[in-house]
């Protein structure tokens, strides 16, 4: 395990987020976070806990800390610094220690009260400040298929990580280099 649990967690989920987002330069796909239904699956498959509003204002929130969270992902490391900190400072983030259901001791930086796009922006920002502390940044990294904008987090031993797991990236550019080899060996 690279970071702490909880944080490993965060960073999955910040970046499950941010490709919620259309992410294909090839094709027009649609926003997967584009109504309130949209939202709940998403915060279910998550399993984030707490209050919700079920409106447009809630999901317009969201989406406005997907796109700084994306931010942050592309920033140098004292951008990615100052990101992180707007998102705790708009959180009003302050940490305290918790002990709930299953759980043994962790960090909360915001009440269950708080909206969902702090709460979510929190927890992210949380997982952030592990990173960019232990000078992680690059393990956040955008795929490397040519067409894919999408983000991953690279919590691999050795940083080899190159492709996001939102299609199948990883094997077309298999399959695109093995017939580039074939295309070339036909034309020698
Ligand atoms: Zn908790
Ligand atoms: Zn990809």
């Amino acid at each position: 395990m690279i970071f702490a649990h909880d944080t490993e967690e965060a960073l999955l989920s910040a970046a499950a987020l941010i490709n919620t987002a259309p992410h294909s330069t090839a094709e027009a796909t649609p926003d997967s976070l584009s109504s309130l239904r949209d939202l709940d699956v998403f915060v279910e498959e998550q399993r984030f806990s707490g209050s919700r509003a079920h409106d447009e204002a809630e999901l317009r929130g969201v989406r406005r800390m997907r796109t700084q969270l994306r931010a942050i992902w592309m920033a140098d490391e004292a951008g990615a610094a100052a990101l992180v900190n707007e998102l705790l400072a708009q959180a009003k983030a302050l940490p305290q220690l918790v002990k709930h259901d299953q759980w043994d001791w962790h960090l909360h930086a915001t009440t269950p009260s708080a909206p969902l796009a702090q709460r979510m922006g929190t927890e992210a920002a949380m997982g952030l400040v592990d990173v960019i502390r232990s000078k992680e940044l690059a393990r956040l990294k955008v795929c490397a298929a040519d067409d894919c904008q999408a983000v991953l987090i690279d919590l691999s031993k050795n940083r080899s990580r190159r492709y996001c797991d939102t299609g199948n990236c990883g094997n077309r550019a298999h399959v695109a280099a093995y017939r580039a080899r074939k295309a070339a060996e036909v034309s020698n």
